[in-house]
This record gives structure tokens, C-alpha cells and sequence, in this order.
């Protein structure tokens, strides 16, 4: 099709102290582009804001721009002929950690500027809707403190959302929690990997009268899936896992591992929109739920809702709720809502809006 060669590949770094963007920006030589995100590294309490991104935006930079700058990309094919190039050029970097997270802002970019070419929402391009809505979850930070815990759950319930997620590890604190929301409220609680096998065990225990919708993370090292197993077979509710894994091979491993009852899949980790729908079949295969990982409000959210939409298995989108309404640096507001749910999305590519949407 002429004018589909990328003639661009850009990254844009939206620093910020908790809460950075990485952005990637794809432009075609007819001037269509397509605006992805990808992981931001990890917070690193010693750095200045924004540095714990740039390994990855280097290396998009350096690395896959060159890759892709010259190549067609007009349609879903073209896409997954640019992934495989990708995937290739890397080999001897290693696939998964900083090479899956920088193809994964390539990718997502590119599948917006396809759906944004083709006048075509990008769930109608990865396959046929399977929902009408999809429930969110309200993702609290780390707090450390019963009250403020329940006036950010609080802000979530009057935003009509239905279910709260806690990321705290004190079982004491989870209870009390509990206890004031009231039994409606659907609870999980992600540890982010603070317990010891041994541990893990014991606030699994604790919790049970919390009456959990899932235990997210509880054991560390994360990535240890025959200590995760170990915790499952003893703990009374479901174990969820895997936004720590960097590749659709790494999430069947975990799914095989009888460590887990929910797969927590991070787009913006394992590879993109791509790779997802592999990630979508094996899961439906197993009969296994995906929630899927997301800690942003910017693209890689709106990739999630997306894949969702075309995925039986998804049930439950994750959205960050930052403290007394804290606001991410692309400055894209939240998905609208209906009774706590996201409806299907009708603008063409990703939809992506807000101040950093305007970029080239
Ligand atoms: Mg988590």
C-alpha cells in the first residue's frame, strides 16, 4: 500500500518520581502514526526521575528502530512479519526482560497506527468481541495504613467500581480493611512477593475469613514457580501470577506449574498485542482465567482492554488507583465506566487521548 513504510520510530520519556511513561511513537511516510507504551523499568529510590526507563528506550532506539524503519506496515500481517523480525535481530541479547519490553512499546504502537489506518478499533483486528463489558478492579498502592487504604477504596466505590485490590502484606491491616468495607465489596490482596514460603503460608491462613477474590504474588522470588505451587496447595483461595514473566513460553511454564488458579499476563512485558493472542488460546485450552497486569493509564491499559474484548478468558481489567487521585504524566483520563465496567471500544486504533496523544 504506498505510503505504509515506516519512516519513524520515536521514543518519548514522561518522567515521573513513582510513575513514569515510556511512550513510542511510529510514523509512516504518509504521515499515519501509531502512539505505544511499554514498561518503565522498576522504581529505583536512588534515581532521578525518568533514568530507570532510558536502558529500554536506548535500546528501542538503537536496536529496533533500525529494525523496522523501512519495512511495510499496513495490516495485522505486516505487524507480525515486523515482530518476527524483531525477534530475530535480538537473539544474542536474550528474548525476554529489556528486548520483550522494548518490542512490546514497538508493538502496541504498531497496532495502533494499523487500526488508526484501517479506521478499525484494534479488538476487531486481533478477533471477534466475546464480551459486552468487562468489570475493573481499582489498584491501590502500597499504603501502610488501614485509613488511607479505605479512602482510596472508598473514591473507587463511588466511582461506581466494584472491587478493590490491596497491595499491602500486613494480615492485621487486610482484616481491618476487610472488616469496614463491608462483605460486598470483591477483595483481593496483591503482596507484590513480601512473604517467605513460610510466611506466605501463615497470612494465607490469616486471611482466609477475608474472603479474598485472590492472593496475588504471595511468595518470593516470584519467579520460583515450585515454591508458588507449594503455596497453593495449602492456601483457602485462589493464587494469582504472572506479571513477572517475559514471554508467552514463560507464562505456559507458569500455567503448567499447578502454581496458580488466575494468570496475570504483563502486555507491555511479554511482547505485545502480538503474542497475546497465543497467550488467549493456550489459556482458553486450559480452561485458565487471564486478568491482565497493568499499572498504567496510558496505552498499555488501553491494549489491555482491547485484547480483553477479543478474549473469552479475560474477566477482570486491573486500573491503577493512585493516591488521593493522583494522575499519570500522559495525562489520559480514565476509561469511562458503567456500573464498574468498561464497554467496548469504538475508536479507531487504541484510542489513546490526552496531552502526550498529540506528539508528532
Ligand atoms: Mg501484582
Amino acid at each position: 500500500m504506498p505510503g505504509s513504510t515506516i519512516s519513524s520510530v520515536e521514543v518519548e520519556i514522561l518522567a515521573d518520581r513513582f510513575n513514569p511513561q515510556l511512550l513510542v511513537h511510529v510514523q509512516c511516510d504518509d504521515g499515519t502514526s501509531g502512539t505505544g507504551e511499554t514498561w518503565w523499568g522498576t522504581y529505583q529510590p536512588h534515581a532521578l526521575p525518568g533514568t530507570p526507563v532510558l536502558p529500554i528506550a536506548v535500546f528501542i532506539d538503537s536496536v529496533l528502530a533500525p529494525v523496522v524503519t523501512g519495512e511495510p506496515c499496513a495490516a495485522p500481517d505486516d505487524i507480525e512479519s515486523l515482530w518476527t523480525r524483531m525477534h530475530r535481530a535480538t537473539l544474542q541479547y536474550g528474548h525476554e526482560g529489556i528486548v520483550s519490553t522494548a518490542m512490546s512499546g514497538i508493538d502496541l504502537a504498531l497496532w495502533d497506527l494499523v487500526g488508526k489506518r484501517l479506521g478499525r478499533p484494534v479488538t476487531d483486528l486481533i478477533g471477534p468481541s466475546k464480551h459486552d463489558r468487562i468489570p475493573v478492579y481499582a489498584s491501590l498502592t502500597w499504603l501502610g495504613d488501614a485509613n488511607r487504604v479505605c479512602d482510596d477504596a472508598q473514591r473507587a466505590l463511588d466511582a461506581g467500581i466494584r472491587a478493590v485490590k490491596l497491595h499491602e502484606a500486613d494480615v492485621p491491616l487486610i482484616l481491618e480493611v476487610r472488616r469496614r468495607l463491608g462483605p460486598a465489596v470483591s477483595l483481593m490482596v496483591d503482596a507484590s512477593a513480601r512473604f517467605d514460603e513460610e510466611g506466605a503460608l501463615r497470612a494465607a491462613a490469616a486471611l482466609a475469613e477475608a474472603d479474598l477474590v485472590w492472593f496475588e504474588e504471595p511468595v518470593s522470588p516470584q519467579t520460583d514457580h515450585a515454591a508458588l505451587a507449594r503455596v497453593r496447595e495449602r492456601a483457602p483461595m485462589p493464587i494469582a501470577a504472572g506479571e513477572n514473566e517475559f514471554s508467552v513460553a514463560g507464562l505456559e511454564r507458569l500455567a503448567a506449574s499447578n502454581a496458580i488458579d488466575i494468570l496475570q499476563p504483563e502486555i507491555v512485558k511479554f511482547g505485545g498485542i502480538t503474542p497475546a493472542r497465543r497467550v488467549s488460546e493456550f489459556a482458553e485450552r486450559l480452561g485458565l482465567p487471564v486478568y491482565p497486569h497493568n499499572y498504567s493509564l496510558g496505552p498499555s491499559l488501553l491494549a489491555n482492554i482491547h485484547w480483553g474484548f477479543s478474549t473469552p478468558a479475560v474477566r477482570w481489567l486491573e486500573i491503577p488507583w493512585l493516591s488521593e487521585g493522583g494522575t499519570f504524566p500522559c495525562g489520559m483520563p480514565m476509561p469511562e465506566l458503567v456500573d464498574g465496567c468498561v464497554t467496548r471500544p469504538s475508536a479507531a486504533g487504541l484510542g489513546f487521548t490526552g496531552p502526550a496523544a498529540q506528539h508528532s
